[in-house]
């Protein structure tokens, strides 16, 4: 079983238990419904085959086809071929009729939705025909006592089985979708937030900083020389170094703060209700760790980081003025040195600290 036809092998497996299910249970609704119709020997013949071999036979013809989609579909449209035929040579028998065209009906629209429903009911009235043309029916209309019990399983069970197999491919599709949600904000390489879902979270904080009048930094991270990393060690390297800074940024960080990739070698960090010279402290310690990191593979690379942050200023109308703010600190960081913190409008962080004592 190779990955082709992935969608329509999962189809098949599914659709092989509920026809084996619903088939045994339908062989016991028209058989009783026939009994006393006498039919050949060929029509019980028939008859068993369809709800005994079939289910099997139609679960190896999808498996084996190179389009197990197409052929399913197939098998759909033989179904119900199948539940007109037998409809027709129930003579019209109200009640294990009207449960074999139910059935069906709720079987195909299931599966393939009114697209399926209507090819359904064009093979239903086709087999129907063929029916017509060998049995001649006369109209039953009485449904006997034992008939009616003979349809009770294919009602009970058949609706409870298909259910469950709706709601586990919807439980199913819920959850691929929740993990699809979280690759698309997720940046591949370092595992921390990418640029968009970053962004989000900052606009989260910057109204929620606005409603509740409280401080807050950020600061956009950027390495030094990162593509002189590249050329002299080689991009795999390159990578190690991205992974490293995301794993101290996750260990140096509170649970609370938000880190992103923004792109490249610039990674962005959110840090609510702390005071600029508190996140400038948090900054320098990270920047501090970040340069004495040892490389096991390339013990000769150093690296630094160049830091810009900003405080949350009620006079921002924008979160984009802010993580401005922060992209000017990051310039100014880089144009006088590298290898530093500042905070915007404030200059090199350890002055900044030092103000603070
Ligand atoms: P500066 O000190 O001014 O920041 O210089 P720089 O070399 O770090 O800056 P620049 O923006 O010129 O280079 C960033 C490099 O990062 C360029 C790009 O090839 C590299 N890069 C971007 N994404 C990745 C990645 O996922 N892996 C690796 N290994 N390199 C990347
Ligand atoms: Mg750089």
């Amino acid at each position: 079983m190779g990955k082709m036809g992935g969608k329509g092998l999962s189809l098949a497996r599914r659709l092989y238990t509920s026809r084996i299910l619903g088939l045994v249970l339908g062989l016991l609704c028209v058989g009783v419904a026939m009994y006393p119709l006498n039919p050949a020997p060929w029509v019980w013949g028939l008859m068993l085959f369809n709800g005994l071999l079939w289910p099997h036979l139609a679960y190896q013809w999808a498996r084996r086809a190179a389009r197990p989609y197409h052929a399913e579909y197939r098998n759909l449209l033989a179904d119900a071929f199948m539940g007109g035929f037998w409809v027709v040579a129930m003579h019209f028998n109200p009640l294990p009729s009207a449960t074999t065209i139910s059935m069906m009906a709720m079987n195909n629209v299931a599966i393939g939705g009114l697209r399926f429903l209507l090819a359904g009911s064009a093979a239903q009235v086709l087999g129907g025909g063929v029916g017509w043309l060998i049995f001649r029916p006369v109209l039953v209309p009485e449904t006997s006592q034992l008939q009616l019990y003979a349809c009770l399983p294919l009602m009970c069970f058949y609706p409870l089985a298909l259910g469950l197999i709706c709601y586990r491919q919807a439980h199913t599709l819920g959850q691929q979708k929740r993990e699809l949600l979280a690759l698309s904000r997720t940046d591949s390489l370092t595992g921390l937030l990418n640029h968009g879902a970053w962004k989000d979270q900052l606009e989260v904080e910057f109204q929620r900083c606005q409603r509740q009048q409280r401080g807050g930094a950020i600061a956009l991270i950027d390495i030094d020389h990162f593509k002189s990393i590249n050329d002299t060690y080689g991009h795999v390297a390159g990578d190690i170094v991205l992974r490293q800074l995301s794993k101290i940024l996750n260990q140096n960080l509170r649970a609370t703060d938000v880190a992103g990739r923004y792109g490249g070698d610039e990674f962005c960090v959110i840090l609510p209700d702390l005071p600029l010279n508190s996140a400038a402290t948090v900054m320098e310690a990270l920047r501090d760790r970040f340069a004495t990191l040892g490389y096991e593979q390339n013990p000769a690379l150093k690296v630094s980081l160049s830091i810009g942050l900003a405080a949350f200023n009620p006079g921002h109308t924008d979160a984009t003025l802010w993580l401005n703010d922060a992209d000017q600190a990051l310039y100014e960081a880089k144009s006088t040195g590298r290898n530093r913190v500042i905070c915007c409008g404030g200059g090199r962080a350890h002055q900044q600290l030092l103000d603070s004592v």
